[in-house]
């Protein structure tokens, strides 16, 4: 801890509520506090309704996960883009890992911005020096960040950054009837699924990227990667249209229907067209979806909304159906409302009929289903983002990848936490035969690997890896 205290003052500071990346003075007591360590975590109230654990998360164990199993070799490797300052090269940049800004929030959310490393080692020493709570990855800059006071502040900026979307639980707090706040369970981890699902459609389908990691936040969200060299590239005001491409929902209170443009067509947008269907799943199939799990038309306002939206003569079908079968589930009720809209698409005659009949309960699904991203994550290509496999201080899990064939069986609570990591390290003493394993295993072999083969190729390296 006693390098953070002698961090320059200007790289610290204590972030502004809601501000991200902005800075603020420095709270010489939090610094303090910080340097000397001694505000050591007491067990609290977390996510899941339950307490956690007090050997889930502790300074110590913070400190043993990053000696003995934070990846840093393979997180240089991933955003070193096999920019290796070794390689012979000409079309290597060796400084391009160096000119990427890390940040450090200390213990005491005191931020420690325009951290770079040269290399893994040096990365290594300076997160065991500084024991920060978390690490969060900006963008690779004209010049390495540690330096940007040295050069004119016009000079000094960003070139390149992942594209990132941020979904957050608190956006569905609106909609969801199981918890609230940053309570969290597999039902409304439900929403997650979808949300995950369609934008991996969107971006590979309709944007053509394929070099994607979604990356659970450790408590009630999922950040989503985006590397293509393309995605990598994306001047702010492309990355803002992407962004405002995939926001079809806007939330609040009393929504129950997503505004859908036809704009004078006959037919849905392909790519609507295709994320309902990715949401239907969700919104129907299953104990946990969004009709049976959350039980959406049986609790809160959400059916009286959506029949106020509708002519009165079906809303009084409706209505007629839920008087005369107070039990009838959310599914049941669903079944109504589709048989509603089979005689509307029978009846309609003029143009503006059919375009509504069509659009009758698909307006409802993509309001219930579809991502509901925080875009101002997105939109800067130097905005902060928690780094993956950081650990989250208030859960004590780690930040793992979600694996694209695991998306449906991903369960939050079974994310390791670091306690239960240094558990298993105690018994068998060998980092790799810990939960770990899973996570650093498919991140290395089955996203690192196939985009180097594919960097490499364009760099005219050879085949074999020298990280
Ligand atoms: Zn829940």
């Amino acid at each position: 801890m006693a390098a953070a205290a002698a961090e320059a003052p200007e790289q610290m500071s204590k972030r502004k509520l809601g501000g991200e990346g902005e800075e603020a003075p420095v709270d010489p007591l939090a610094t303090k506090r910080a340097a000397s360590g001694s505000d050591v975590p007491v067990p609290m109230q977390v996510d899941y309704g339950q307490v956690m654990r007090n050997e889930d998360f502790s300074p110590e164990l913070l400190r043993i996960y990053y000696d003995r199993l934070f990846p840093f070799q393979l997180m240089v490797r991933w955003l070193s883009y096999r920019n290796n300052p070794k390689s012979d090269s000409k079309l290597v940049e060796k400084d391009f890992f160096f000119r990427r800004e890390w940040t450090f929030v200390l213990q005491g959310d005191i931020f420690c911005r325009y951290q770079c490393f040269k290399d893994a080692d040096e990365f290594r020493q300076k997160v065991m020096a500084q024991q920060p709570i978390r690490m969060e990855i900006g963008a690779v800059n004209t010049h390495p960040p540690k330096n940007h006071h040295t050069v004119m502040k016009d000079a000094y900026k960003p070139l390149e950054r992942e594209l990132v979307f941020d979904i957050d639980m608190d956006d569905y707090d609106s909609v969801r009837t199981c918890c609230k706040g940053s309570k969290l369970c597999t039902k409304c981890w439900t929403f997650m699924k979808a949300a995950i699902k369609v934008l991996r459609r969107t971006l590979t389908e309709d944007f053509g990227f394929h070099h994607m990691m979604f990356v659970y936040s450790g408590r009630r969200g999922v950040h989503c990667w985006v590397c293509d060299k393309a995605a990598r590239q994306l001047s702010n005001d492309r990355r803002t249209a992407v962004a405002e491409y995939l926001t079809l929902v806007a939330g609040g209170q009393g929504r129950c229907r997503a505004d859908i443009k036809m704009n004078g067509c006959e037919q849905l947008h392909p790519s609507i067209e295709e994320s309902h269907r990715i949401c239907l799943e969700y919104f129907k199939e299953g104990e946990n979806s969004i009709l049976q799990g959350q039980d959406i038309l049986r609790k809160g306002p959400h059916l009286s909304n959506i029949l106020d939206g509708m002519p009165k003569v079906e809303s009084d079908v409706i209505s007629d159906f839920v008087n005369k079968n107070p039990e009838a589930t959310s599914l049941a009720i669903w079944a109504e409302l589709e048989k509603l809209k089979a005689q509307r698409v029978q009846d309609a005659k003029s143009f503006k009929q059919k375009q509504d009949a069509k659009v009758m309960l698909t307006d409802i699904v993509i309001q219930y289903t579809y991502p509901r991203l925080d875009i101002n994550v997105s939109k800067q290509m130097n905005h902060l983002l928690k780094s993956p496999f950081v650990v989250h201080p208030k859960t004590g899990r780690v930040c793992v990848p979600i694996m694209p064939e695991q998306i449906d069986s991903f369960d939050p609570a079974k994310v390791p936490t670091i306690g239960a990591l240094v558990e298993e390290l105690n018994r068998t003493n060998d980092p790799r035969q810990t939960s770990m394993k899973d996570y650093t295993h498919w991140f290395e072999h089955s996203f690192l690997k196939p985009h180097e083969q594919e960097i490499g190729k364009d760099l005219q390296l050879q085949p074999d890896f020298d990280f």
